[in-house]
């Protein structure tokens, strides 16, 4: 069996490592744009701030892929694939033919329409070098800004803190992570940052970056702010336009089924670029996530290997947002729930909302509650009917 998977992250490499402890002789080849073998992207930044070595970010090293007889093409792109024909084209024109395929991007982040050194963006180690690199060349009277309030842009608020440096945080939405969050959560959010001294200013769009050849500040609809490093996260697009070309069904995401299979036979996705159906809450959706990342390339490599196996899982990641826990359950796509119930409250210290779909419970998000963790993850993986509760 030849097998390509495009994409070198977790969802693509654990794949590929399950493959070959089920099949000795499978031929195997990774593609990956990024030139460094497997990495943590969780690890990046404790790495920024110093807690980690950046030997300690890797989780494979090179002579890896060698050792377990896995092609690795590191520093190459995929631009083009045939599902009929069952081949992909790389950059440099050579052709890989396979009887297998998983794609495996994962997603790129979301740049501003113009550049000047101080703009971070939070994605990759490259990107992690280039911050350390920034805030090692910083002046005592220095300030950050962050442009974007979801789950990268509190990293940077950590990132931030951590280094002392007074912090103005601006975003588009009226209050922080609004695509999953109501205004109480966010409210929770907005007090414990203002608490730690970060400036928050919403409802501001980008309009220009200040400074010649360093940055000096950035302008929004709200006025100029000052700052000699930007860390901006504003979220994920993937260019998939090429798997599109190859006759794969793509949505937001790579469409798949609930065994994480694409329209074609023989092609599967897995990870941060697929909208795979969640069988728990019953509808298509993105996963964003390392658990769900790692699972789905496992769950993938089992389907190669002739044992058809259905994804379900429910994936759950955390984030301590300057002392303040904040963690995701599920399936927390506002548009698809029923009903979201709102526990809790700023004045208490602590916000739940729960995620309701035909009386069921499909996800939840917790700020300041992070007690309620065991209890809804195992409700949500039980299907537990809650219309008398
Ligand atoms: C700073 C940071 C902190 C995070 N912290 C957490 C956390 O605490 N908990 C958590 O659960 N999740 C966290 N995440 C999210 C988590 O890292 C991702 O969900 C996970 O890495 C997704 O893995 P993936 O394999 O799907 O994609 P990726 O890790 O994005 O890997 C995809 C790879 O494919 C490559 N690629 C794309 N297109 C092509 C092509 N055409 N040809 C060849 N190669 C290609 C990309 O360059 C990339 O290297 C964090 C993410 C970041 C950036």
């Amino acid at each position: 069996m030849r097998v390509v998977i495009v994409g070198g992250g977790i969802a693509g490499t654990t794949c590929a490592e399950e493959l070959r402890k089920r099949d000795a002789n499978a031929e195997i080849t990774i593609i990956s744009e990024e030139v460094h073998p497997l990495y943590s992207r969780v690890l990046l930044p404790h790495y920024i701030k110093g807690k980690v070595a950046r030997e300690r970010v890797f989780l494979k090293l090179e002579g890896w892929y060698e050792k377990q007889n896995i092609e690795w093409l590191p520093g190459e792109r995929v631009q083009k694939m045939d599902g009929k024909n069952k081949f992909v084209e790389l950059g440099s024109g050579r052709e890989l033919p396979f009887d297998k395929l998983l794609l495996a991007t994962g997603g790129q982040v979301k740049i501003l329409p113009e550049d000047v050194r101080g703009v971070s963006y939070l994605s990759t180690l490259d990107d992690a070098d280039h911050l350390i690199q920034l805030l090692s060349e910083r002046k005592a009277s220095d300030r950050a800004g962050i442009y974007g309030g979801g789950f990268i842009a509190c990293e940077y608020l950590s990132i931030f803190s951590h280094f002392h440096i007074p912090t103005t945080m601006v975003f588009r939405s009226s209050h922080v992570w609004s695509r999953v969050f109501d205004s109480e959560s966010g409210s929770l959010i907005e007090k414990q940052l203002k608490k730690q001294g970060v400036e928050v200013i919403s409802e501001a769009v980008f309009e220009q970056l200040f400074g010649e050849k360093e940055l000096e500040g950035f302008q929004t609809t709200k006025g100029k702010h000052l700052c000699q490093v930007l860390g901006v996260g504003i979220g994920t697009i993937s260019d998939l336009s090429w798997i599109r070309e190859g006759h794969i069904e793509v949505k937001t995401g790579i469409k798949t089924n609930e065994f994480l299979e694409t329209n074609i036979p023989d092609v599967y996705a897995a990870g941060d670029s697929t909208e795979f159906f969640d069988v728990i809450s019953g509808h298509h959706r993105l996963g964003g996530n390392w658990m769900n990342a790692q699972t789905q390339g496992r769950i993938v490599a089992q389907s190669m290997c002739g044992e058809r196996a259905l994804f379900r899982l429910v994936s759950s990641h955390a984030i301590n947002v300057l002392g303040l826990e904040v963690i995701y359950i599920g399936d927390t796509d506002r548009e698809w729930a029923d009903k979201i119930l709102v526990q809790g409250s700023v004045l208490e210290g602590g916000v739940a909302q729960l995620f309701l779909k035909n009386n069921r419970v499909i996800g939840a998000t917790l700020v300041g509650r992070n007690r309620d963790r065991p209890k809804l993850t195992k409700m949500i993986n039980e299907e537990i009917d809650v219309s008398d509760q």
